[in-house]
């Protein structure tokens, strides 16, 4: 099969040819269940687990898809790609892979980049115990994000306010100011939400299980919706004492928003987090591989396009599927080309991963 073939075009679709592929190689699944919620077709949601090689290895990878929902459909067809084609037949002695699919299955199933309760995932890896970051920056832009109308008056003013704060501030500061995690709008864009959600505790758990005694643990957890078409950019997200071996890796070409390289914002509550706190004595090597798909300004309107359409619309109207086919497309680029791209970007890096592991 081609490469563009593993890739699909819903959740469901998705799953199966994950759990075929598992299959094929002789893969016992793990589904855990998320009990909150349904899927667009009333389906069930699974967070699906699969492990290539020794139980006992104490150099375990993990290669995740999902976190950001509809941002699953290409870690997915990574996956799926990988699994099928019969790569990482032989692992180095020690070693072990294991793949997580659809962290988030909920925003994977209804296209959308958050899960059920509205929430940012890669902004709810912290301890709700301690102090909330200061929203200030996010509570100045909140009513421009989030207008109470989409094809009215309000989205006007919205949009002119929005013009109006980037050419005082600059666009990081707006991409900073929405996009860097926010803990006072529940109904708001980059929401991390009051405590963890299910798939924080899930995949806490996952770890903990397939890592338990391991004494160095990578994570390549894929993204999209950054950067420029079809390129993945490897955005280095572990403590800082990591990243000279996560450069030595992949030879020179990780980025990481504290050194100013990146094409992110500075975030708070990453689910790295998640993993290294779960097998807190494990040396970590976490990256976030982000692969380009549309201009930034057009992915950002499309999540505020979503934000308002569940806060305020409704999914069955014409607006609404209007803005459905916008966050898919933000999310996910179906061509070939980018297929193709991705692929091969993400099985280098996962390669490189395996070796950067092996001599560690
Ligand atoms: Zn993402």
């Amino acid at each position: 099969m081609s490469i563009p073939q593993y890739f699909s075009a819903t959740y469901s679709e998705a799953r199966q040819k994950f759990l075929k592929a598992c299959e094929k190689r002789g893969l016992v699944v793990e589904n855990n269940l998320n009990p909150n919620a349904k899927g667009r077709e009333g389906e069930e949601l699974y967070m699906d687990v699969a492990r290539l090689g020794p139980e006992d290895a104490s150099k375990v990878l993990f290669v995740s898809s999902g976190t950001h929902g509809g941002e699953g459909f290409c870690g997915s067809g990574i996956q799926v790609a990988l699994l099928e084609q019969n790569y990482l037949e032989s692992l180095p002695e020690d070693v072990a892979v294991v793949f997580i699919h659809a962290i988030n299955p909920y925003g994977f199933s209804h296209v959308r980049r958050v899960n059920e309760d509205n929430i940012d995932l890669n902004r709810n890896f912290r301890d709700f115990s301690e102090p909330l970051p200061d929203n200030g920056a996010y509570q100045e832009v909140h009513d421009m994000i989030v207008p109470a109308d989409w094809d009215g008056p309000a989205r006007e003013a919205a949009e002119k306010a929005i013009e109006a704060y980037i050419q005082k501030n600059g666009m990081p500061k707006y991409q900073a100011a929405v996009s860097g995690g926010q803990y006072i709008k529940p109904n708001g864009i980059f929401y991390g939400g009051s405590k963890p959600a299910w798939s924080n505790e899930t995949l806490r758990a996952v770890t903990a299980k397939h890592a338990g005694n391991a004494a160095h643990v990578a994570l390549l957890d894929i993204h999209t919706g950054l950067g420029p078409y079809g390129y993945g950019e490897l955005i280095y997200v572990g403590d800082l004492d990591g990243i000279d071996r996560a450069m030595e890796w992949y030879d020179g070409e990780v980025t990481s928003h504290e050194t100013g390289t990146s094409s992110s914002a500075p975030v708070t509550g990453t689910m790295n987090k998640g993993i290294t706190e779960s097998v807190p004595n494990a040396t970590n090597t976490c990256v976030a591989i982000e692969y380009g798909t549309l201009e930034l300004m057009e992915v950002l309107n499309s999540l505020r396009a979503d934000n308002w359409l569940y806060a305020y619309g409704d999914v069955d109207s014409e607006l609404g599927q209007k803005i459905k086919k916008q966050v898919r497309d933000a999310f996910y680029c179906d061509a070939d080309d980018w297929k193709e791209m991705v692929w091969k970007r993400g099985i280098e890096t996962i390669e490189k991963a395996i070796k950067g592991l092996a001599k560690s």
